[in-house]
């Protein structure tokens, strides 16, 4: 049997899988099963963030894998300790939960805000606000937090305790922090899956203040929008804030799955021995990945990002069949005349990846993407797009 013969046979139908089978790649190069080459402005959804196949991190998971893969959270070791020093160094904030992916991320965060409220106020604190439109992840709590009702059609029951309101509307979070014991307002700063929409600075500042008035936490999802994704290190560096809780994953590893929680001032002592846990959590060849990704992605990276930013919107901004594109550095959603499934299908057809989100063309290249590979990836887009 083919790979697609095995796949369709044998995996849980779960994925609408694009017809292409992925063997290997270099940097935003990848290489199908019939020996085509494709180019990637996708990153396998933000995650491989300096590219396939990036020398430095293939040498630091591989000398890890030889010293030590795994050790339990029994013990200390090496690299999750100093992970965890370059993410506050990075952020501003004080410790770090390693779990491992964005849903588990945002599950500690939730968590440890339940908790919070818990330890300072006793039972009932414990509503969290969300967006319409987020989304938080897939197991049933972080579905819970997640504002797509169409996601929440067949799982009910669902974790209680999460109001979702209309984004960009600072009315309608006053009235829901007034209504509700609340111990937490989560967000996405640039909605990915919900289509690539940029939050309000205004918007996001206010919402900051009022939660922090009320002893509420904020909570930031920063899966997608993490690790130079936007143009700063974190998107929230961007809005002039700083959160209680941040969350990340996607892009953090290179390649492996991690997920980090991280907490401020406020929020750095709630968890305690016995509260939560993960048994690959901080795993060291994913941290030792992680280690060589983040202390790459430097000014110098960042500046990148936004040059690359740039250019994509120059090239796009007049193209033919392009509506519109929102987005922040190099996350961005393209509204396009033709339905955005047309053009991820298309697109392939002429050896280029990317993605949608909801009704928009959605890239999320490699930070490091060549600025050749780049133009010649848009202007196949370009084609697909005015056809
Ligand atoms: C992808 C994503 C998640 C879920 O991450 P997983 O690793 O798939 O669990 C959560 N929040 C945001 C903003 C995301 O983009």
């Amino acid at each position: 049997m083919s790979v697609k013969e095995l796949d369709q046979t044998y995996l849980a139908p779960a994925y609408a899988r694009q017809d292409v089978v992925l063997t290997h790649g270099e940097g935003a190069e990848l290489f199908d099963d019939q020996g085509g080459r494709l180019i990637d402005l996708g990153s396998g959804i933000a995650v491989n963030a300096l590219g396939v196949g990036d020398q430095a991190w293939v040498q630091a998971v591989c000398a890890q894998a030889q010293l030590l893969q795994h050790a339990s959270n029994y013990y200390y070791t090496q690299p999750q300790a100093r992970l965890a020093k370059l993410l506050c160094a990075r952020s501003g904030l004080k410790r770090v939960f390693f779990s491992n992916s964005g849903a588990e991320a945002n599950e500690c965060a939730i968590k440890t805000a339940r908790k919070y409220a818990d330890d300072r106020y006793g039972e009932g604190h414990h509503t969290i606000i969300t967006l319409e439109n987020s989304f938080h992840g897939r197991t049933l709590t972080t579905l819970s937090a997640t504002g797509q009702a169409a996601m929440h059609r067949h799982f009910a029951p669902f974790t209680p305790g999460f109001v979702h309101v209309r984004a960009n509307d600072l009315k309608a979070m006053r009235d829901a922090l007034a209504q509700h014991a609340c111990c937490a307002v989560m967000l996405e700063l640039v909605q990915g899956e919900g289509g690539v929409n940029v939050l309000e600075k205004a918007y996001v500042r206010a919402v900051a203040a009022l939660a922090a008035q009320m002893d509420v936490l904020l909570v930031v999802d920063e899966v997608q929008t993490g690790v130079g994704r936007t143009g700063t290190f974190y998107a929230y560096q961007q809005y002039g804030i700083l959160p209680d809780i941040v969350t990340g994953a996607k892009g953090l590893g290179g390649g492996l799955p991690i997920g980090a929680t991280l907490f401020g001032e406020k929020t750095a002592a709630v968890l305690t021995p016995g509260t939560h846990g993960s048994t690959f959590g901080g795993n060291p060849i994913c941290c030792a990945g992680a280690l060589s990704i983040v202390s790459r992605v430097d000014e110098t990276l960042l500046e990148g990002v936004c040059q690359r930013h740039d250019f994509i919107v120059n090239e796009l901004q007049n193209a033919k069949g392009v509506t519109g594109i929102t987005g922040l550095g190099l996350m961005l959603g393209i509204g396009t005349a033709k339905p955005a499934a047309d053009v991820v299908r298309q697109c392939l057809q002429s050896g280029l990846l990317v993605l949608s989100a909801k009704d928009k063309v959605r890239l999320l290249p490699p930070l490091n993407i060549p600025l050749e590979l780049l133009a010649e990836g848009l202007d196949i887009l370009k084609e697909v797009i005015a056809q």
